[in-house]
């Protein structure tokens, strides 16, 4: 294969939702040389990403670093707290939700999952929808003995395009005065939408570091509260790395039990710089404006958008749903092979139903038109009738509505 044929000219428009473009800035970072993971320089390196990824997750507790993928961090919020055979409430919004059960299952933890009823346009709509808190709060009530030990939550279903509201959450597990941990995914969700781990009670965030933290795959996170602290010194579940308990301790100086991965966190620290140096309101506020322009291009091609409520519309990704007979990957492929852009596919129950734009991260306004551009030239080729331009329709919106920071000022 010819260098070419993964480089060709031009960028290569990688407009999945994660990974995301890595920007050069954290490319450079990562070019450096690696460095000896006990020696003296590492500490520093250690505790400023340990402090950084607090105030990320927005947190005053311990936050769990892995050389590993968002899998990993699933799995060890759940050997770290849970023990075989202990009951878990999940709640299914999406593909990602429906593979932490399996995930569960396997490590022999007895599942209850729980969803929106019905269908709606031909697939469940649950995976149309956010979280329903109250279902969590009846179910909870009903569970008098404590049988549940814990609740699972995806904040962002990265395969639909729906997130869900966890301070809401929190406050059904609340009103249901039950002792159940809050256990939630944002592997998609962090550093994109706001995300609260303190404030909204979570006992156990996890993330990665392929999405909103604009870094190459191969970093996740769990985030934890003093009460997940508490439970891992009893649960039984069988750990040894993912265990808390070591990592803890070796963190306080900066290191880790086994070989970090130091160079994605030389770009995990020059992220979190870019990252709280912008400020994560203003973070949060860039992708909910992308987000919207991406929705009104969406809207004037008289498609549907996969979350069917837009109160809980994801900042980070939109789902593009097909008119019945269009294949979706067939439209993702021409869109590929014709405009070098990288779509997200359609995921478990909804593969070739819809496809998905990825708006997070390394972007910008001229990226996503032009994003927005290539679909439009890929649906038309694909014979999908359009009731009208996305292209003017995001162009419009964007040039209406400035982001409150400009991205440069002219002298
Ligand atoms: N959860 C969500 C919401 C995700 O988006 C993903 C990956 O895209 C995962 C879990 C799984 O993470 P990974 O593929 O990094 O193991």
């Amino acid at each position: 294969m010819l260098t070419t044929d993964f480089h060709p000219t031009g960028r290569h428009f990688l407009q999945i939702p994660g990974p995301s473009p890595v920007p050069d800035r954290v490319l450079r970072a990562m070019s450096l040389p690696t460095i000896d993971h006990r020696g003296p320089e590492f500490g520093a390196l250690g505790l400023k990403v340990l402090a950084d990824i607090r105030k990320i997750f927005q947190t005053q507790h311990p936050v769990m670093i892995y050389p590993a993928s968002g899998t990993g961090a699933w799995e060890a919020a759940l050997v770290n707290t849970l023990s075989p055979g202990d009951h878990v409430l999940m709640y299914e919004t999406g593909h990602f939700a429906f593979l932490w059960n399996k995930l569960a299952t396997r490590l022999g933890l007895k599942t209850e999952v729980i969803a929106h009823p019905g269908t709606d346009n031909g697939i469940p709509a649950s995976w149309r929808r956010g979280v329903q808190a109250d279902l969590i709060e009846q179910r909870l009530k009903a569970d008098t003995g404590h049988a549940i030990k814990a609740v699972c939550i995806v904040h962002n279903e990265t395969s639909t395009g729906v997130t869900s509201n966890i301070a809401a959450v929190r406050r059904a597990i609340d009103a249901a005065k039950h002792p159940a941990l809050l256990l939630v995914d944002t592997i998609s969700g962090l550093a994109s939408a706001d995300y609260r781990h303190d404030e909204w009670g979570v006992d156990v965030s996890i993330s990665g570091s392929q999405k909103g933290l604009m870094l190459p795959p191969g970093i996740s996170f769990n985030a934890l509260s003093p009460r997940a602290i508490e439970a891992s010194k009893s649960a039984k579940l069988p750990k040894a790395f993912w265990a808390w308990d070591e990592m803890i301790e070796t963190n306080k100086s900066g290191y880790w039990p086994s070989t970090p991965n130091t160079n994605l966190l030389y770009g995990l620290s020059e992220a979190c710089d870019m990252i709280l140096g912008q400020g994560l309101d203003a973070v949060f506020a860039r992708h909910l404006r992308w987000a919207e322009g991406v929705r009104a291009a969406v809207r004037a091609w008289g498609l549907p958008i996969q979350c069917a409520d837009a109160s809980v519309y994801s900042p980070i990704l939109t789902g593009v749903m097909m008119p019945e007979g269009v294949d979706a990957d067939a439209v993702r492929k021409t869109i590929y092979e014709r405009f070098d852009c990288s779509l997200g596919t359609g995921l478990g129950k909804i593969k070739g139903r819809m496809f998905r734009i990825g708006h997070l991260g390394d972007s910008n306004d001229l990226t996503l038109v032009a994003t927005v551009a290539g679909c439009e030239m890929g649906l038309k080729l694909a014979g999908v009738k359009l009731a009208g331009s996305g292209v003017q329709a995001i162009m419009d919106y964007y040039a209406s509505h400035p982001a409150a920071v400009p991205q440069r000022k002219a002298a």
